[in-house]
């Protein structure tokens, strides 16, 4: 099998930083209290909290725009364009072979 240098390497999820850390080193504020959370979103001019982010599974929904993902990763790349690898490079969740 050949395989790609850039790719060399392997995706460790539990080094993904947790959800409220994330979020808080991005600068985007969450409300709120238990799982889920309310920020304003960063994918659309929102007026008020319509980001929905449960700060325990790591899960995020715009409720006004409809973009969603299941981890802080597939919000960083989202959100600055990344791919998957070198997003959880940025967020400490790759280890390079
Ligand atoms: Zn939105």
């Amino acid at each position: 099998m050949i395989r790609s240098r850039r790719s060399q390497g392997r995706f460790i999820r539990d080094r993904l930083p947790p959800s409220q850390t994330y979020f808080d080193s991005i600068g985007l504020k969450l409300h709120g209290r238990g799982s889920w959370r309310d920020a304003l979103c960063p994918f659309h001019d929102d007026a008020k909290p319509s980001l929905r982010v449960n700060v325990e599974r790591g899960g995020w929904r715009c409720m006004a725009c409809g973009v969603h993902g299941g981890d802080v990763l597939a919000f960083h790349m989202r959100r600055y364009g990344l791919g998957f690898i070198q997003a959880a490079k940025v967020l400490g969740a790759w280890e390079a072979r």
